[in-house]
């Protein structure tokens, strides 16, 4: 899969992501499901030619997590005519009002991020309009917030086994794939294993008892560029991975309009959610 010769810095770089993910669930105990876990390149801010290269060095699966630059990323003609087999997947969080245009993405692959009954609702009913007779149900995954902060999204955990159900029961078009979580940020791990990873396996462990579906069956996404092969060690079937591979993101004018941190609050803390704040502004902008 992976091409030897003349690889570039970022062949490098997905090859040895790759290699540590695959390192790290021959690590996994042996009563965790055995799912081969995806490695997905998230290249949010990142140029097509660079998409390109990666899908050229054998990468599949692609995040990004504002609509509109994956619409402008999916429909790229020179993207569209490289990458045959492309699989896109939305990891941002989803208004109701962009869920037809995010359908519309050419080979939208999964929603990460549904978190409320009427988000499913929507998107279900979306699919149902827009897809060919024949196509595939949308697999979606439910995203938790397992860390409670007021800042993230996701729905509280309480509601995971009824949103599941009414996925199952209600949402025809759409094929339930799994739990996901972004978890706190800057988690130290040699505090112990990352209790929002705990969580997601809990609640994995509470659907499948509730609904009766083999935990196989239920996958996990969950860990970035700092913590992957620890999510991957407990469990996930889905890591998400974007600056260790596509090199640090720049967020033009954060540093500028940031406003000043309260000196009780941790600078950098506070700047990484500002930057992920103009980020925003900036992408939904253009
Ligand atoms: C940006 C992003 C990632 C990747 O983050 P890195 O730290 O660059 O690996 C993963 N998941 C979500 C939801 C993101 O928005």
């Amino acid at each position: 899969m992976w091409r030897g010769e003349g690889m570039s810095e970022l062949g490098k770089a997905l090859q040895s992501v790759a290699e540590r993910v695959k390192q790290a669930a021959a690590r996994r105990s042996k009563t965790l499901p055995a799912l081969q876990p995806r490695l997905v390149a998230v290249s949010k801010t990142k140029p097509p030619e660079m998409i390109i290269e990666a899908y050229r060095q054998g990468q599949r699966d692609f995040g990004e997590n504002y609509v509109n630059e994956l619409v402008d990323k999916a429909s790229n003609p020179q993207i569209l005519e490289s990458c045959p087999d492309i699989k896109w997947h939305f990891i941002g969080h989803l208004q109701k009002n962009n869920v037809n245009k995010l359908l519309g993405v050419p080979r939208l692959f999964m929603v990460e991020t549904v978190d409320s009954v009427k988000l499913a609702d929507k998107v279900n009913s979306s699919w149902q309009r827009l897809r060919a007779a024949g196509t595939q149900r949308l697999k979606v995954m439910v995203q938790l917030n397992t860390s409670g902060e007021q800042s993230k999204h996701g729905l509280s955990p309480e509601e995971t086994v009824n949103t599941v159900r009414h996925i199952l029961s209600q949402c025809t078009a759409l094929h339930f794939s799994g739990l996901m979580t972004i978890g706190r940020y800057g988690y130290d791990l040699s505090e112990g294993p990352n209790p929002d990873f705990q969580m997601l396996l809990r609640w994995r462990q509470e659907v499948c008892d509730n609904l009766n579906l083999p935990l196989e069956e239920v996958e996990l996404s969950m860990g970035m560029s700092t913590d992957f092969e620890h999510a991957v060690e407990v469990g996930a079937t889905n890591v998400r991975v974007g600056s260790i591979i596509f090199g640090n993101r720049e967020y033009p004018n954060s540093a500028a309009n940031t406003p000043s941190p309260s000196p009780e609050k941790k600078a950098k803390v506070v700047s990484e959610d500002a930057a992920k704040k103009m980020a925003h502004l900036t992408v939904s902008e253009h």
